[in-house]
């Protein structure tokens, strides 16, 4: 007798496990809900709005980016035109510098002139005293009479006179020639001074270039800094908005009828996989009493569609006590499926219907805490657990509180 009261607590054990596990979603089927999708979609939209507050921040980095390139652009166009000018200026520079090279020569050949023609009076004075026309006492003993003396005197005077005139106008030609001389290199001067100021400005100009340039290399590693995160969220939004799309289709896919088989050709009547309350004795959420619970309860959201486990005849359609609105459908096979607490009944007495027919809407009519369908299968007179034809692997069991 000992070993068979370790085995039934073994079987207790197993029993247990077993109950345990069947919370956790075994099969690839993996009930989706729309609670799920929701959730996923949030964290998608979420990656969204990052990703569009990351675009905003380019777009102000590019705008800032491009401003400074026009600035620059604008500097350059600048300092290209002070650099054309001051490659005029350099051409009018050497132009006054090669003017005041000619003048230079012509002071040069003027003073020559001038020296010669000193030279020359020089020598004509020298002349006239070594032969005598110039010697006073000479002048004054040899002459007959005073117009004789003046006369020799304006003669010799008049000599000197010209030498003197000529020497005159060479040194006037000599200081018209450093006149000019002088007036270039002072216009040259002032060019010069122009060509430092320009110099400077192109400097600086060429400094400020500079500058926005870095700006500009600054902002653009910032801007792809920032590409290279947005595609980064990129990536992530594509990941989740696919996982969005796979869950869709598996949530459209077990809200089709048939997504899910069970024994006797009976597919499962809706499209939630929650497991609210199991067949057998329980104690009743409502009346507080121990029952029997002739069905299961699946946790189905108010108002979705409920459908005929199989094809059949429908046997009742209408109020039935506890069991609220209430269709039951007897199927060729001997089974009869009955469900429970509808807001809405889409089918009639005796009509016949296809296997996975919408038969009515989940709702809460009857003896219920909240909307949910409550599904029996029948045989006979007896009632069968529908857990033993769909099995455990593919539901959540949740009881209610
Ligand atoms: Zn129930």
């Amino acid at each position: 007798m000992r070993w068979v009261k370790k085995a039934k607590k073994y079987i207790l054990v197993l029993l247990i496990l077993a109950v345990c596990f069947s919370s956790i979603p075994l099969s690839a089927f993996a009930a989706v809900s729309q609670s799920q999708i929701d959730e996923v979609k949030r964290k998608r939209d979420q990656v969204y709005e990052e990703k569009q507050a990351q675009q905003e921040i380019i777009d102000e980095l590019s705008a800032s980016r491009d401003d400074i390139i026009s600035q620059k652009m604008a500097l350059e166009e600048k300092v290209t035109m002070t650099r054309e000018q001051i490659a005029l200026n350099n051409q009018e520079i050497e132009l006054y510098e090669d003017m005041i090279a000619e003048k230079q020569e012509e002071v040069v050949q003027a003073k020559a002139l001038e020296d010669l023609q000193l030279e020359r009076y020089r020598a004509r004075i020298r002349a006239m005293e070594e032969n005598g026309q110039l010697d006073l006492f000479v002048l004054l003993s040899e002459s007959q009479s005073i117009s004789d003396l003046l006369t020799a005197l304006d003669d010799a005077g008049d000599i000197m006179q010209s030498d003197r005139a000529l020497e005159d106008q060479y040194i006037a030609a000599r200081k018209a020639h450093e006149a000019k001389k002088d007036e270039y290199e002072e216009y040259k001067a002032g060019l010069v001074a122009i060509q430092e100021m320009l110099s400077d400005e192109r400097d600086q100009l060429e400094l400020d270039i500079e500058f926005q340039q870095q700006i500009i290399d600054e902002l653009q590693q910032q801007i792809s800094e920032n590409e290279d995160l947005i595609a980064e969220i990129n990536a992530r939004w594509a990941e989740l908005d696919q996982e969005v799309v796979e869950l869709q289709e598996k949530y459209d896919e077990q809200h089709t009828p048939g997504s899910l088989w069970g024994a006797a050709g009976l597919i499962w009547p809706c499209g939630a996989y929650y497991i609210t309350s199991l067949a057998g004795n329980r104690i009743h959420p409502v009346t507080g009493e121990s029952r029997y619970h002739s069905g299961i309860d699946i946790g189905v959201p108010n108002g979705d569609p409920i459908w005929a486990a199989a094809a059949g005849t429908v046997t009742m359609a209408g109020w039935n006590g506890n069991y609220g609105n209430c269709v039951m459908v007897t199927h060729g096979n001997g089974y009869t499926t009955v469900y429970g607490h509808l807001s809405g009944i889409a089918v009639s007495y005796g009509q016949s219907v296809n296997m996975g027919q919408t038969i009515g809407y989940c709702g809460s009519t009857g003896l219920t805490t909240g909307p949910h369908l409550h599904f029996e299968i029948r045989e006979g007179g007896s009632f069968l657990n529908p857990m033993d034809f769909f099995g455990w692997g593919n539901f959540d069991y949740a009881p209610d509180a």
